[in-house]
């Protein structure tokens, strides 16, 4: 299916790694793997997410997700200990 407001496929992934290669056209390049595309050429994407391409990129963001929270209740921890240090608040 075309996009309505430009030529493109509605839908597009890489062949090699399944990224999203939605607002890539201008590129004709995976920005993830660097696998040169045409969007005009059906042969050299998929117009469907390959098997398992979902729940891998589902994987990598949870991840993602995860060490940003991590990240955050270390700061948050650090923060507490450093102003128990310094006797702003009561030791936790
Ligand atoms: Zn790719």
């Amino acid at each position: 299916m075309l996009d309505a407001n430009s030529n493109m496929p509605g839908e597009i992934y890489c062949r090699k790694c399944g990224y999203d290669l939605r607002g890539q056209a201008a590129a004709h390049r995976c920005p993830e793997c660097g696998r040169e595309f045409d969007p005009a050429d059906f042969t050299t994407f998929f117009a469907q997410p390959p098997d398992g391409a979902r729940w891998r990129w589902t994987k990598r963001i949870l991840l993602g997700v995860l060490v940003l929270l991590v990240t955050i209740v270390l700061c948050f921890w650090n923060i507490i200990r450093w102003l128990a240090d310094h006797n702003y608040i009561e030791a936790p």
